[in-house]
């Protein structure tokens, strides 16, 4: 039986793209911007996505972190209106 070499599913560019991330530092593209002061990145070299954490630095867009940005902006929204 002969055997198929599989192609990676990663490109290699990205790979490289992620190396000089590594050296020179993601470049990040605003990709989403709540209603609070919530902003969601994308670097545009390795295409990963980013947050903002609670001291403004740039921490990795888990889905546990995009879940307490919705929760937030939620919260957010909800007491904008109450005040209003
Ligand atoms: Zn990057």
């Amino acid at each position: 039986m002969k055997s198929i070499e599989l192609t990676p599913l990663q490109p290699k560019r990205n790979q490289l793209a992620a190396v000089a991330c590594k050296i020179f530092g993601h470049k990040y593209r605003l990709t989403k911007r709540y209603q609070s002061h919530l902003k969601e990145f994308e670097c545009t070299h390795c295409k990963k996505q980013y947050t903002l954490d609670g001291y403004g630095h740039y921490t990795p867009l888990t889905p546990k972190m995009r879940r307490i940005n919705e929760v937030y902006e939620n919260f957010y929204i909800t007491k904008m209106s109450r005040t209003s």
